[in-house]
């Protein structure tokens, strides 16, 4: 089942200077739509057309289901051990190819290369390490009734699990529900997002190359209202896995709730940053400028209120302003660039139009507020200065709706209480990170505050075996660790009679 490990090479995976055309991934086979249709995606750091992407719709979802189908008897009871070699396989292939995934993931999205080889690109691989080991430890209970019984519960895969995965980490949100879901004997429908579709092709190459039987994992190229709607609405896909933006999904919810089907929704975030005089203050500084723009700001748990207790607001203000004005966007795939650009020309208008909102709320632009227009190649890209905020009430819409992009608020707080009912004032509650040396105070607002992530005096530390995911309208379940293996698995009790 399993051949040798083969490199992948540019002119197979990822050729540069033609228009490629993108294929899915259905029964093992990289196949053009049923329609015959392609969506086009273009480069948003050059604004030239890259590469088409089939335009799928319920036919294919309907040939990747009956592989799924089809696949599902032999995987499901394949070994753990086994299943578990095959993903180690393909995170080694993720990684022996990691510089053309990181290229890739660049000019899809316009980050900054160093910062998909850095991140993005390991992160995927860890993912597929992670998930192996952790199904070989993955464990059911059991409750005794003294004397009389014992129950046991079963952990069986789902059958077919659908994935749907965003733009802004395409790869490595894309494989933290893949390999979870493979690790616990399921088949997959994934569909990447349409605007980012890259690496989830090249990772069909991996899959192919890594020896995952055929059928196993399909992946399905398409917009979300035809490609994503139609895996939803199949009866056999048994659950859906959702990263995205809380409107989409509402809309995933509505349609599957009459089906019955297992839902686990990561959606938005309006996270607060929380800075207390006490602070270890360099250290906060670098990390409230990565929180608040690494990925030019596009990451569901970058902090985008930051409140700042009012005895160290005007240093914090002169000292931000001066760090963001050293950060200047740049061509992504340069080594010294630390801002790429935003992902698409419909995102960069969004983000400029909540700039002008936040003006027309009586916000005062303290720095950025603009596109950045640069030169050479990347001259026609979607570029925005890294924005500070201040001035704009807690209610108003710039400080209640996301904007996913390289843009801030800033507002004072006094004393503890304020910091909470502030940090608690939106509909959303994914993540919040509070820098304070006064640890009791840490965990008092840690309880406090209506997040699914509380990072304390750091962000983006991440241990993939805590549970990832958030509270109100930023997330339904948990992702990570062992929710992972028990979203994707149906928990079956066995109650044995003693005295039968
Ligand atoms: P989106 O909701 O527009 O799209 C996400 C995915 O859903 C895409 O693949 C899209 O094609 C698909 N989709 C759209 N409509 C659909 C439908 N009706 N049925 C099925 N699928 C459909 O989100 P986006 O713009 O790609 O990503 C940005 C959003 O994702 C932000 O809101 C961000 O906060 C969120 N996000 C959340 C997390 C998290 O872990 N909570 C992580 C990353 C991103």
């Amino acid at each position: 089942m399993c051949g040798a490990l083969q490199p992948l090479t540019n002119t197979t995976f990822y050729p540069e200077g033609w228009m490629f055309k993108i294929k899915n991934y259905i029964n093992g086979k990289l196949i053009p739509p049923a329609s015959g249709n392609y969506l086009t995606h273009v480069n948003p750091a050059t604004g030239e057309l890259e590469n088409e992407l089939p335009a799928s719709d319920s036919r294919d979802v309907q040939l990747a289901v009956e592989a799924g189908e089809r696949a599902f008897p032999e995987w499901s009871s394949l070994t753990p051990e086994k299943r578990h070699s095959i993903l180690m396989r393909i995170a080694d292939h993720i990684e022996r190819d990691s510089d053309s995934f990181a290229k890739a993931e660049s000019v899809d999205t316009g980050k900054p290369l160093t910062l998909a080889k850095r991140v993005d690109v390991p992160r995927a691989a860890a993912n597929f390490r992670f998930f192996a080991a952790a199904s070989l430890h993955f464990s059911s209970e059991s409750h005794e009734m003294a004397g009389r019984a014992i129950n046991y519960t079963l952990r069986h895969p789902l059958g077919i699990a659908g994935c749907i995965s965003p733009w802004n980490l395409p790869l490595y949100l894309l494989t933290w529900k893949i390999a979870p879901a493979l690790a616990t004997g399921n088949c997959i429908i994934a569909k990447p997002s349409e605007i980012t579709p890259m690496t989830a092709y090249m990772l069909s190459g991996v899959c192919i190359n890594s020896g995952l039987p055929e059928g196993v994992l399909n992946i399905i190229h398409g917009t979300g209202g035809a490609t994503g709607n139609a895996i939803v609405l199949h009866p056999s896909v048994k659950a859906i896995s959702f990263t995205g933006s809380s409107a989409t999904g509402a809309r995933i919810a509505a349609a599957a709730a009459p089906l019955f089907k297992k839902l686990s929704l990561e959606m938005g975030g309006k996270n607060p940053v929380i800075i207390f005089a006490d602070c270890s203050y360099d250290e906060m500084l670098e990390k409230t400028i990565e929180s608040s723009f690494q990925n030019q700001g596009q990451i569901c748990l970058c902090g985008s209120r930051i409140l700042v207790e009012k005895k160290i607001y005007n240093k914090f203000k002169k000292d931000f302003v001066a760090r963001i004005e050293s950060l200047v966007p740049g061509d992504p795939l340069s080594e010294r660039t630390r801002i790429g650009a935003v992902v698409s020309h419909r995102h960069f208008e969004k983000i400029l139009s909540y700039i002008d909102l936040a003006k027309k709320e009586g916000g005062k632009i303290i720095c950025g507020g603009k596109q950045k227009i640069l030169s050479g190649r990347c001259r026609n890209g979607w570029f925005i200065e890294p924005t500070l905020i201040e001035g704009v009430s807690r209610n108003c819409r710039t400080n209640q709706e996301e904007i996913f992009g390289p843009v801030v608020t800033i507002s004072p707080f006094s004393g503890e209480e304020e910091a909470v009912q502030m940090a608690n004032g939106t509909p959303y509650g994914l993540a919040a990170m509070i820098w304070t040396q006064n640890l009791s105070r840490a965990h008092i607002l840690a309880s406090k505050i209506q997040a699914g992530i509380i990072w304390i005096n750091t962000w983006m530390l991440r241990d993939l075996r805590t549970p990832f995911g958030g509270m109100k309208n930023s997330g339904l379940g948990r992702e990570g660790g062992m929710e992972a293996l028990r979203f994707f698995t149906e928990p079956k009790n066995v109650c044995v009679n003693y005295n039968g």
